[in-house]
């Protein structure tokens, strides 16, 4: 029989670990596991201006007919404005090109399989650590994976000078694979001085930028967040940036994000277009077109813009709030170890430096759901799961 030579896939890191927690019937249990936004009540609603946006899109829909490949237009233009801001040299000159995509795993799997056929960038830098579905995403792809030295775990801090002197080891054509914000899953970021030197370094070591952007907001701002790759836009000819609404529209399982190309000039950018589309024509065809349509209905409605803006404020607070709460609590548990840095980290997660045994222990004796590599995902913590959580940690210490 064919199938029967089929071997069985590892589980998922991270969704399969939500897997065995759903299974859980432990009525105490947490899940501090995958990246997903609770509010105060451990719930994950939908945002009101996304409801908002849905029954006005209900009303004017008239046709379920195909989007075009590279999705809705006026989406992909949005994109372009949240990613280069309002007056963006390189958008008013054409350089840039969006193409909508499920998801920003399916936009990083676009940008992975049009590099792989089109160019002769090969190989692909990821951060260690790194999401655990970058490196599955680019082999898959066909592309080659090395590591840049990131985080250092005794200090919670990274060493940008071993990440400098790792790219300087890439090749001219590289790409490297740099988190726009909120790095998943160290909470750690460069700040704009050292954004400057990886673009300086990209430019002279001819090495393709590709931005992971997936948590813009959920760091400083909207704005704020977006600095590092603007910095970098400035100084490189060409970019690609694969982005995600997934977390700051909550818009997960409607699967938006998008691709963007830079290039050089606008015919460049055109015709790397023409070859972006055929990716994405053997790959899904063309986009679905819900998420695209919430997004851009949001983003053209002043009042609605201004409601999402002050939702995302409210996660992006809220999660600041329990880093706080989170230190705190530690301490009023007894424990003496410094835990200090999570306030310092950046986005959902915290790298919490539990190692595999600790993790392994607030499953099986807590029901506390954390990620293998330590990284807790402090958007799923409370008020009320918190002092479980912190007892917990204290004992497996
Ligand atoms: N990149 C990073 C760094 C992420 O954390 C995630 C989501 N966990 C993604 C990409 C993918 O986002 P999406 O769910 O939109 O595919």
């Amino acid at each position: 029989m064919i199938f029967s030579q089929v071997s069985q896939a590892p589980a998922d890191p991270i969704l399969g670990l939500t897997d065995t927690f759903k299974a859980d019937n432990r009525a105490h249990k947490v899940n501090l596991g995958v990246g997903i936004y609770k509010d105060e009540a451990g719930q994950t609603p939908v945002l009101k201006s996304v409801k908002k946006a849905e029954a006005k899109l209900l009303e004017i829909e008239k046709t379920k007919n195909y989007l075009g490949i590279e999705g809705v237009q006026a989406y992909n233009q949005v994109v372009q404005t949240l990613l280069f801001g309002e007056n963006s040299e390189l958008v008013k000159q054409h350089r840039a090109v969006t193409a909508q995509a499920p998801g920003g795993t399916g936009a990083l799997r676009v940008a992975a399989d049009f590099l792989a056929t089109n160019t002769t960038s090969k190989t692909i830098w990821v951060s260690n650590p790194t999401w655990a579905n970058h490196q599955n995403i680019f082999e898959t792809a066909g592309l080659t994976v090395k590591q840049y030295q990131y985080y250092v775990a005794a200090t919670h801090d990274m060493d940008f000078d071993a990440m400098l002197a790792d790219l300087d080891q890439a090749s001219a054509g590289d790409i490297v694979l740099l988190h726009g914000c909120c790095h998943n899953p160290t909470g750690i970021d460069l700040n704009i001085e050292q954004w400057k030197l990886v673009g300086q370094l990209c430019l002279e070591k001819s090495l393709l930028p590709l931005f992971d952007f997936a948590y813009q907001g959920f760091g400083a701002g909207i704005e704020e967040d977006a600095q590092g790759l603007r910095a970098v836009a400035k100084v490189v000819p060409e970019l690609l940036i694969a982005n995600s609404f997934s977390k700051n529209f909550g818009l997960y399982n409607e699967r938006i994000g998008a691709v963007t190309l830079v290039a050089e000039d606008k015919a460049t950018a055109e015709r790397s277009f023409s070859q972006i589309k055929k990716t994405i024509r053997s790959n899904y065809s063309n986009p679905p077109a819900h998420g695209g349509l919430i997004v851009s209905t949001i983003l053209a409605d002043d009042m609605l813009k201004a409601e999402w803006e002050a939702e995302l404020a409210e996660m992006r607070e809220r999660i600041a709030q329990m880093r706080t709460l989170f230190v705190d609590s530690l301490k009023a548990e007894g424990v003496s170890q410094d835990f200090s840095f999570i306030s310092r980290q950046n986005g959902m997660f915290s790298f919490s430096g539990l190692n595999k045994e600790q993790v392994n222990r607030l499953r099986d004796e807590f029901a506390i759901y954390i990620v293998g590599s330590g990284r807790i995902s402090v958007a799923g913590l409370t008020k009320d799961n918190m002092p479980a959580v912190c007892k917990a940690i204290a004992q497996v210490l």
